[in-house]
């Protein structure tokens, strides 16, 4: 699928000069990529939250056990602030050029100008308009107020049933905290999983003495609670609308094909789709192009953990050593461990592996491409012995091929269904 030419690798010569923007994970990750590769031009990294680079799920899954950011020269072993020539973390990319030569980006300090120009400016929480009163989670600042306001009694509403909206709700009643958590779909993780999955998850909210409120639409956020359309009144002291991120590109605006998301269209090698070549992105700002999946957006930690590993092997001459990185998200919500990887697709036969109402067993989920032995998406819930199975299904090139009957048995190993 590459569009790179014979003479492409005859005229190859790395970038004397890399820009990152962004000093997340992907920056992290792509920095320390090229050094791993023994690349030693300039690298030049742009950040926005004047803090070092943190992880952002334990935000949400240890909001209020641990108050400090997870740091991921820590967690990762690489320094991003050691790695690269410059790291400039309060100064955001304004706007980017592209008239010239080389990628130029405008910052408050000036234009910077490199051979190459990595996008990885992540995604921000979607607040919609006369939500002001509503706090968000999605940076260690946003976990800190959240933190602050959330003591024991407090009266919380979570507006989405989402990854994150599941997580804080799950944390914060176990610190009672009264939490409601409202819904505009007809069940949790609609959009994730589908409404055959997610309604099996609406059971464990209740048992972890949650209210769900599901098929309700809010329409008034204010500084004591909130209106629903049918006219009900939320009471509440903290609001938290989760209702999703948008990749962070608006600084893109003119200069960058962008999908209606704000996503940047990206191929295997997370070059950017109708852009010129020496510009890249990766991690959550990127909708890249999967030979097994389709397109897959951004949005988890994963991609942004292992996309920068092809976009390095491509940007320094070996574009075949760049793999195609199956989906793959992790949850704790509610007393739940949630491993999903690959994509679900509406038109799938959804199955399931064992039995979401037997207590202590745990219990899965398979996808598979309709009419075929194919499976698109791999979910587990609370089977640990699952998730190292499912993921080394997704590692072969093709889609895992598996046989029905073997894999929908709980009592026999998911590798025993495997068909290839
Ligand atoms: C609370 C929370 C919990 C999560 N939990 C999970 C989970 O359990 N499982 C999972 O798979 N995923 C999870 N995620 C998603 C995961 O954390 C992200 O997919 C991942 O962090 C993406 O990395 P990134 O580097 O693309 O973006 P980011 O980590 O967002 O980093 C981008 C950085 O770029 C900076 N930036 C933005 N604009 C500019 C600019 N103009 N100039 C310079 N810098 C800029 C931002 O400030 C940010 O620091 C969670 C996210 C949140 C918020």
């Amino acid at each position: 699928m590459t569009d790179r030419t014979h003479d492409d690798h005859l005229d190859f010569r790395p970038p004397g000069e890399v820009l990152v923007v962004g000093a997340g994970l992907a920056a992290t990750q792509t920095v320390a990529a090229l050094r791993e590769r023994g690349y030693d031009g300039r690298v030049v990294v742009l950040g926005a939250e004047g803090v070092a680079p943190y992880d952002r799920p334990p935000l949400s899954k240890h909001l209020l056990d641990r108050p400090r950011p997870t740091w991921l020269a820590d967690e990762l072993g690489a320094d991003l602030l050691t790695l690269a020539d410059e790291v400039h973390l309060s100064t955001p990319a304004r706007a980017l050029s592209l008239s010239g030569a080389r990628p130029q980006v405008l910052t408050d300090d000036g234009p910077v100008t490199a051979d190459t120009l990595v996008v990885a400016s992540g995604a921000h929480a979607v607040r919609p308009p006369g939500w002001e009163a509503a706090l968000t989670l999605h940076t260690a600042a946003d976990a800190e107020r959240l933190r602050e306001a959330l003591v024991p009694g407090a009266r919380l509403v979570v507006i989405g049933a989402g990854w994150i909206g599941a997580e804080v709700a799950g944390v914060a009643a176990a610190a009672g905290v009264e939490v409601v958590v409202v819904e505009a779909n007809g069940c949790p993780l609609a959009a994730a999983l589908g409404s055959t999955v997610g309604e099996l998850t609406a059971p464990w909210y209740a048992a972890a003495g949650v209210r769900l409120l599901t098929g309700e639409h809010v329409v008034e956020v204010g500084t004591n609670g909130v209106g629903l359309a049918d006219g009900k009144l939320l009471a509440a002291d903290v609001v938290l609308a989760a209702v999703g991120a948008r990749p962070t590109t608006d600084w893109l605006a003119g200069a960058l094909p962008r999908e209606p998301d704000g996503s940047l269209r990206v191929d295997e090698h997370h070059r950017v789709v109708g852009a010129p070549r020496s510009v890249r992105a990766v991690g959550d700002v990127a909708l890249r192009r999967s030979p097994r999946h389709g397109w897959v957006p951004g949005g988890h930690w994963d991609g942004a953990l292992r996309g920068p590993a092809g976009l390095v092997a491509d940007l320094l001459g070996s574009p075949d050593e760049g793999t195609d990185v199956a989906p793959y998200v992790f949850s704790t919500q509610l007393g739940h461990e949630l491993a999903l990887f690959g994509s679900p697709h509406v038109d799938d036969e959804v199955v399931l592996r064992g039995d979401p109402a037997a207590a202590g067993e745990g219990w899965g989920a398979l996808w598979f491409r309709r009419g075929s032995d194919e499976v698109g998406a791999i979910l587990t819930v609370d089977r640990p012995r699952d998730v190292g199975a499912a993921r080394r299904l997704f590692t072969a090139t093709g889609l895992p091929r598996l046989d029905r009957t073997l894999a929908l048995d709980p009592g026999r190993p998911l590798r025993e269904a495997s068909l290839v």
